[in-house]
């Protein structure tokens, strides 16, 4: 019986799982596993420490989420809230470039790119670094408890914890600046919830990483089931040849062996796939398409000196038409088709849309709020005042001097609460770089208004640069 966590589809409604320890294989496909595996941890571990000069009083920190002051650092590019439309475009695009990815090379994201892969491979080769390969693992998990025994798993389990918690760690040092998080996180003065969001994700990190894995693929994560559906004759995915392994036999050497197919049986297959899947079965939703298989069984392949590919990355196409002896389609047939296209042609638009967005957006923001309670006071020598609650934000990141005048309201002035300026029709505004300015603006009117002089607008404008905005009001005052 192959050792496999997916159930049987003749078996029982449900079955325990049988714990899988997935043999250590070379070859082309473990060694691009290794490098984004290297590479993506690389980049979740240490990006939070890379330092990026904004400038005296700004956060120097590249990539940063500040939740307190609600902004979104990436490098040169700093989003307000009012902004947010770039992070969803951003989404918006992840999920378009999945799609797009699905459509060429089928689950290469499952197989290479996603986290629950990158952090289970990583826990995975502690595991075989504490206890040994496969068959030792095998022998170590039948083995009564013995000292080593408990000497091992406690080391595994302390590596895996320590990875998790580390990986929790690294994930809050993106919402604070990264060297004084981590100071005050030694000291025991951060925040709670910073501890709070490293238990959580410490736990999460050990359990689907060291404790569930291949499960979370198969029965938790709806993404295998939705590209199921996304994949078509010519995406490519992890193929057994059968046309050439079948009928698969042992005994290689045998009298009967010219009546066998290339598969020897042997297993190599199964024994390294990191989810228990046997690929001679056929397509299957625990198959992540890691290509581990591959690299085994060409070894396998060499070892007979037989043509590698017996398992191989092709399409349903090439696959029907190898069986029926036909010449195979160019690798160009799985990149080359209209979704593909369709899916490049949105991804690529939206990007350039974003990237012309943020060469174009306004730096610049400003809301006068119209006072409802009350929306007008009548003063002693009986002018007419309205409050506006004024939010200007400056969106560089150096300090700027704004003007805003009055346009419309013949006879109207201008006042601030608490400043000492005298009423005028215009009013000067100093903003710090990269902050808001708040305060109550009063306009008056000395006399009375006639019937339609009510609209106006607050003209803001940037003293020292280009950067322009008239925000439309309307004057109430009593009838
Ligand atoms: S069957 Fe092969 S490609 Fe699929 S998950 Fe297992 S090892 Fe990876
Ligand atoms: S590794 Fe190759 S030869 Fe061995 S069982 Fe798998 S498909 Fe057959």
């Amino acid at each position: 019986m192959t050792e496999t966590s997916v159930p049987d589809e003749d078996g029982p409604l449900y079955s325990s799982r049988r714990k899988i320890h997935p043999k250590a294989v070379s070859g082309f496909f473990r060694r691009m596993k290794w490098q984004i595996m290297i590479v993506a941890l690389a980049i979740y571990y240490l990006t939070p420490w890379i330092r990026w000069y904004r400038g005296e009083g700004q956060p120097d920190q590249a990539v940063l989420i500040d939740m307190a002051n609600r902004r979104f650092y990436f490098f040169f590019i700093e989003i307000w809230p009012q902004e947010f439309y770039f992070v969803a475009g951003l989404l918006v695009m992840a999920g378009i470039g999945l799609f797009l990815v699905t459509s060429v090379v089928g689950r290469a994201w499952c197989g290479y790119f996603c986290p629950q892969t990158v952090w289970t491979d990583l826990f995975i080769h502690i595991e075989r670094w504490v206890e040994g390969d496969r068959n030792a693992q095998i022998r170590l998990e039948n083995a009564p408890w013995t000292a080593a025994k408990y000497r091992k798993r406690i080391t595994k389990h302390g590596i895996w914890l320590m990875i998790a918690v580390l990986t929790g760690g690294a994930w809050v040092f993106y919402f604070a600046d990264a060297p004084t998080l981590l100071r005050e996180l030694l000291t025991l003065q951060a925040p709670f919830i910073a501890y709070a969001s490293i238990a959580v994700l410490t736990f999460t990190t050990y359990a689907l990483g060291g404790l569930m894995r291949e499960q979370v693929c198969i029965y938790m994560c709806p993404w295998p089931r939705i590209q199921g559906a996304m994949l078509d004759e010519n995406s490519l995915t992890v193929t057994y040849n059968d046309w050439r392994g079948e009928p698969r036999g042992k005994h290689r050497k045998s009298a009967a062996a010219a009546s066998f197919g290339d598969c020897v049986d042997c297993n190599a297959c199964v024994a390294v796939c990191p989810t228990g899947v046997d690929i001679r079965e056929g397509q299957q939703i625990g198959c992540i398409t890691c290509g581990l298989c591959i690299d085994a069984c060409d070894k396998v392949m060499d070892k007979l000196d037989l043509a590698k590919g017996l398992i191989s990355y092709s399409t349903l196409a090439d696959y029907e038409a190898s069986k029926a002896g036909a010449p195979q389609k160019s690798v160009m047939s799985a990149i080359l088709k209209p979704r593909t296209a369709i899916y490049a042609v949105i991804w690529g638009g939206i990007g350039l849309a974003m990237i012309a967005a943020l060469l174009v957006r306004d730096r610049l923001d400003a809301s006068f709020e119209h006072v409802r309670n009350p929306p007008f006071i009548q003063l002693s020598d009986g002018s007419i005042r309205n409050g506006f609650d004024l939010k200007l934000s400056n969106m560089r990141l150096e300090p700027r001097m704004f003007e805003i005048a009055l346009n419309g309201l013949p006879g109207a002035f201008m006042t601030r609460a608490n400043s000492e300026a005298p009423p005028a029709r215009d009013m000067r505004i100093q903003v710090p770089g990269n902050g808001t300015f708040e305060a109550r603006v009063f306009v008056t009117i000395p006399g009375e208004l006639a019937e339609d002089e009510g609209a106006f607008s607050f003209d803001v404008r940037d003293l020292s640069g280009t950067d322009a905005i008239a925000y439309d009001a309307n004057f109430i005052a009593p009838e």
